[in-house]
């Protein structure tokens, strides 16, 4: 017999199993809610939606931090067979209308502090019919959202046959190389990717999970899925300041948490200045780019967390590598476990993942071979919502292209060096962008760093560096080069570099270069080159 896989068989298990235990903590607001609780709302949402005149097929979009509201979001649209567009709350007015439209979305929910984002691009968005606000007031012109749930009945929500290809969410990449691209998930996809997840990360019934990476994002995306499948208790958090993220694990005994790098360095350095407590027995998920060694021996031994480096990206459900201990490694000194959890690692169930060269013959597995990394496995996404043309580019026989460059040793681990686009190709060596910054961050003064390649006469290009101080910390331009041609080969080294006040970053927490690229371009106007 043919049984669907159907993410609603996720919450359905956590209600019979976990009815009464608590599902989701607003840290904010102090409000909890059992998994039965949690339910009885989403019946209630889906009532609401059919009210609307959603469909299977629609699409509703989510423009929301880490809410109760959010999660419940994902249920809800889900029992419509209606599909979930989550927008990323750090985009620009002209990205929503593009993004909005460009999905189709029907319905369109907003948590109340985002609302002044969308006023003003009201009038520009062409299939959006209701708009709903999260945590409304009576006053508002829109229709608050708790009054307007609690108007639905409680009763199960009759729902929609589902098959396992239909695309479940419709999630826009991060931008970091350009425009955003729809990217179609399926229940199926999503399904298989959370058993896959859930194994891998060690989830539990007992786990207490705190949201920081964010829903509307892929890396925090699988989590509403994986956590509820197995009862565990989710605690949503709005606005995740470092300060707040070590009250949340300490307050609510957090087990586990995803975030990205450049977040975690953030909590290391209050955790420098402010020695906040730093909870028991966490396991923290990183994903987005790659730390370096000296980075994840400061998390492991100055807060005492387990270190998980995950890699993957919207296309592919998200995760396809995971760096978690095996039993194999055993017997390798600490220092040899701490240079494997740098590296992205090994593919998790269900991934096939391969070091390609530009022929797609694999690249040898001696460690520094470089090539492309391919997907092939249930996680990769259905195609780009209308975009036929980069679907063809990026998903060719089977083999989901994923633009970045890596190593794969004898063991199989396999080493993230670059995107393509970041590699910096001087005197016809290719040099990791992260290779340089991983040393930078070595230096006590600098708080981030983000290399791009800049045109060279006689090399073609080299690396100019990027770079934020720490507070009350100087250094020089001499002083920074003079660090990276200690510590690396001289063709490695910076050769300049520019200090600004912050690096522009993705929602996620990712270092645009992109941008940075064209701010060189703008003050460096002859410059000519590659880009
Ligand atoms: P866009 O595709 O729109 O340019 P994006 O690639 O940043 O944006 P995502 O799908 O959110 O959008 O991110 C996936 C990318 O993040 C991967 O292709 C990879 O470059 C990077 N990444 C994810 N995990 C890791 C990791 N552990 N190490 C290094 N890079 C990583
Ligand atoms: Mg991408």
């Amino acid at each position: 017999m043919y049984v669907p896989m159907n993410l609603l068989q996720f919450l359905d298990r956590a209600v019979t199993v976990y009815g009464e235990k608590c599902a989701v903590i607003d840290y904010e607001e102090g409000r909890t809610f059992t998994y039965k609780e949690l339910a009885t709302r989403v019946n209630q949402l889906s009532h609401g939606l059919r009210s609307l005149g959603v469909q299977k097929g629609d699409k509703v979009a989510y423009l929301a931090p880490n809410t109760v509201e959010m999660l419940e979001g994902f249920y809800g649209i889900f029992q419509l067979g209606a599909t979930m567009v989550p927008l990323n709350i750090r985009l620009k007015p002209e990205d929503y209308v593009f993004i909005l439209n460009h999905s189709e979305s029907k319905v369109l929910f907003v948590d109340q502090d985002l609302l002044t984002l969308i006023e003003p691009i009201k009038h520009q968005l062409e299939t959006v019919e209701t708009i709903i606000v999260h945590y409304g007031d009576d006053t508002s012109n829109e229709i608050s959202y708790d009054k307007w749930l609690n108007s639905f009945p409680e009763n199960q929500f009759e729902r929609a046959p589902v098959d396992e290809f239909d695309v479940c969410s419709l999630l826009y990449t991060s931008g970091t190389t350009g425009n955003p691209k729809g990217v179609m998930l399926t229940h199926r996809s999503n399904y298989l990717h959370a058993l896959s997840a859930m194994h891998h990360l060690r989830v539990h019934d007992d786990d207490i999970y705190l949201h920081v990476l964010p829903m509307f994002h892929v890396n925090g995306w699988g989590s509403p899925f994986y956590y509820t499948a197995n009862g565990a208790t989710h605690i949503c958090l709005r606005r995740a300041t470092p300060a707040k993220i070590f009250d949340a694990i300490h307050k609510h005994k957090a087990t586990a948490v995803h975030m990205a790098p450049t977040v975690l360095n953030s909590l290391l350095q209050l955790h420098d200045e402010a020695k906040p407590e730093t909870g028991e027995n966490v396991r923290v998920m990183i994903a987005g780019s790659a730390p370096p060694p000296a980075f994840i021996r400061r998390v492991e031994d100055e807060l005492g967390w387990t270190f998980i480096q995950v890699y993957g990206m919207t296309e592919t459900s998200p995760l396809t590598l995971t760096s978690a201990s095996r039993s194999t490694e055993e017997h390798l000194t600490e220092e040899q476990k701490v240079r494997l959890k740098a590296k992205a690692g090994y593919p998790m169930i269900g991934c096939d993942v391969r070091v390609v060269d530009e022929n797609g013959n694999e690249v040898p597995h001696d460690g520094h071979s470089l090539g492309e990394i391919v997907v092939y496995g249930h996680g990769v996404m259905k195609g780009y919502w209308k975009n036929k043309e980069e679907t063809e580019e990026a998903i060719q026989n089977g083999w989901l292209h994923t633009g970045d460059m890596g190593t794969i040793d004898e063991f199989g681990h396999i080493d993230i060096t670059d995107r393509k686009k970041d590699i910096i190709i001087s005197g016809g060596e290719n040099i990791s962008s992260i290779e340089i910054e991983g040393v930078l961050y070595e230096h006590p003064s600098i708080l981030e760093a983000a290399v791009i390649a800049v045109p060279h006469e006689k090399w073609g290009e080299t690396p100019h560096a990027y770079i934020v101080l720490r507070e009350g910390h100087t250094l020089t331009e001499e002083e920074v080069i003079a660090f990276s041609r200690s510590k690396l080969a001289h063709f490695k080294a910076v050769t300049s570099i520019t200090f600004i006040d912050e690096l522009p970053k993705t929602a996620s927490g990712k270092i645009q270069k992109v941008q940075l690229r064209n701010e060189y371009w703008e003050a460096n106007p002859t410059t000519t080159g590659r880009f």
